[in-house]
């Protein structure tokens, strides 16, 4: 799916997040990287195998409801 050089981590490295933005969707609340890994705004992650990851930075929701 990456077509970077070099390319970017696969979505099973750890560092999957560093992979580039192919498709972005603020009004919806997410990303797509180019590795296949969809991005939430509260940085929760889907990955391309089906799994999920938890939102690992919970004080960004806290920033999100304050300016709500
Ligand atoms: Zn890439």
């Amino acid at each position: 799916m990456c077509q970077h050089s070099p390319t970017c981590p696969p979505a099973d490295s750890t560092a999957h997040d560093a992979a580039r933005v192919v498709a972005s969707h603020p009004e919806q609340g997410w990303i797509l990287l180019c590795n296949g890994v969809v991005v939430f705004d509260d940085t929760g992650e889907l990955l391309p195998d089906g799994r999920t990851v938890a939102p690992h930075r919970p004080s960004c929701r806290l920033v999100g409801m304050r300016a709500a």
